[in-house]
């Protein structure tokens, strides 16, 4: 049991996770933001769980995909070309990264990592005052070419060596699995292991359980220093000249997190990889299934009774600006799979965004920091942020007790690079 106090600066998905396993564990905890906790990253996302997201972003062929897609105003990628020092580090440490041996090394660690936290999930779903719409229905990738179609059958096989579940199924079958959808594809690789959440109620849920149980939030204040006494954080300096003296810190500030983390004399690679997601309310006809369109890359999620359309990954820098002519990309992918869909897209101002952290590894980053003794980080998860908050919560916790971490955190160490 702890009975110190712990400083997480970040309210998103990894912030919250981290304080609900602290203070289960006795820790007084503060958690600060610089938003209000209405809508960041981690509210408006597809709300997967992801064991079948086991190969990392850095693979083999993912760089020519990329130059391809950057040539289209539509694709769903798209890095903006600048001169700036961290995006090329980042560049160049991913396209280091995109190799056999990596993915072979990090398949299984993503896999494990993904299906113990949705088996947290699961745990935290049943209890009292959660009710955020879990459910384990799997997951579709449904393709329309004979390309994507190899590589679906590939991943499959992938999948069977480190025992996850993966089907290929035909049109007949998929029939069987959405009856309701009219499709227009050749196959899809089913995950049956996957889950789902409503990925804004965790987030309110937990903000408002939370508070219940005492942790207590600053939101609206943004950390922007901090002081330090020999090798430890002593105070974290708000922006506006506050100073908040701590005794642990936890940095769980998303895409935000590697330029804070300079402040303290700390490098880590984060670029932010913006996308973007439309919420229909109780459209008539929908998938039942989580799905996501291969060749367009759009997640297409039930949550509750409602439709979550999400995709592109943009690399250009943090700003609020929406990219329309992807934003079409993504309608446009809709009734190329659906025949039979009508979705009564709303206007672009409903466009939520968000920003994914993402390292060039395709690995978080989960552990301490070796320079400042009472300095802890949880970030970089990426496409799976979401899915791989509850165990990311449960490992700093771990760390920030002294315990043998209940897995080895050596792949999400700090300076791995
Ligand atoms: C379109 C889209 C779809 C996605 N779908 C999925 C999915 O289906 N499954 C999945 O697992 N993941 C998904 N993701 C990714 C997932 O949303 C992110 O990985 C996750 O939300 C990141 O959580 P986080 O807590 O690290 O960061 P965030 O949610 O960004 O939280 C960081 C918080 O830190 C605060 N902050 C930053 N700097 C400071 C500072 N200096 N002082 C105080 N506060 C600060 C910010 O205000 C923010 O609230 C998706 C993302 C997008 C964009």
């Amino acid at each position: 049991m702890g009975n110190d106090t712990v400083h997480i600066i970040g309210g998103g998905i990894i912030g919250l996770c981290a304080a609900w396993y602290l203070k289960k564990e006795g820790y007084a905890v503060t958690v600060i933001d610089k938003g209000d906790l209405k809508e960041g990253t981690s509210f408006g996302n597809a709300g997967m769980i992801v064991p079948s997201h086991f190969v990392p972003m850095a693979n083999p062929g993912v760089v020519a995909q990329g130059l391809k897609w950057m040539l289209n105003s539509k694709s769903p990628f798209y890095i903006r070309p600048r001169l700036n020092q961290d995006l090329v580090q980042w560049l160049w440490h991913f396209y280091r990264s995109s190799n056999h041996q990596h993915v072979k090394q990090a398949m299984p660690i993503l896999y494990e990592l993904n299906e113990r936290s949705k088996d947290l999930y699961q745990e935290l779903s049943s209890l009292e005052n959660f009710d955020f719409s879990f459910e384990e229905k799997g997951l579709l990738m449904l393709y329309k070419s004979e390309k994507q179609a190899e590589k679906e059958a590939k991943t499959a096989e992938q999948a069977k060596k480190i025992g996850l579940e993966a089907e290929i199924l035909d049109s007949k079958e998929l029939g069987k699995l959405e009856p309701n959808m009219d499709l227009d594809v050749l196959g899809g690789l089913y995950f049956p292991g996957d889950a789902h959440l409503y990925s804004n109620k965790l987030m309110f849920q937990l903000v408002g359980v939370l508070k219940q149980k005492g942790v207590h939030f600053l939101t609206n204040t943004s950390v922007s220093d901090f002081s330090f006494k020999g090798s430890q954080i002593e105070a974290l300096i708000s922006e506006n000249g506050d100073t908040i003296p701590v005794k642990n810190v936890v940095v769980a500030s998303g895409s935000w997190t590697a330029t804070l983390l300079k402040k303290a004399n700390i490098k880590i690679y984060i670029q932010d990889g913006k996308g973007y997601s439309i919420t229909l309310e109780k459209p008539k006809t929908r998938p039942q299934i989580p799905t996501i369109l291969s060749e367009a890359k759009v997640a297409v999620i039930p949550m509750g009774d409602d439709l979550r359309i999400g995709g592109t990954l943009e690399m250009s820098g943090i700003s609020p600006q929406i990219n329309t002519k992807r934003i079409q990309g993504i309608k446009e992918s809709i009734p190329r799979y659906y025949k039979n869909i009508e979705l009564p897209f709303t206007d672009d101002k409903d466009i939520w965004k968000g920003y994914r952290p993402c390292t060039p590894d395709g690995m978080p980053y989960i552990g301490k920091s070796e320079a400042l003794s009472n300095l802890y980080v949880g970030t970089g998860h990426g496409m799976m942020g979401l899915s791989l908050g509850a165990i990311t919560g449960k490992l700093l916790s771990e760390v920030i007790m002294q315990k043998k971490p209940s897995m080895d955190l050596f792949a999400f160490r700090l300076d791995r690079f």
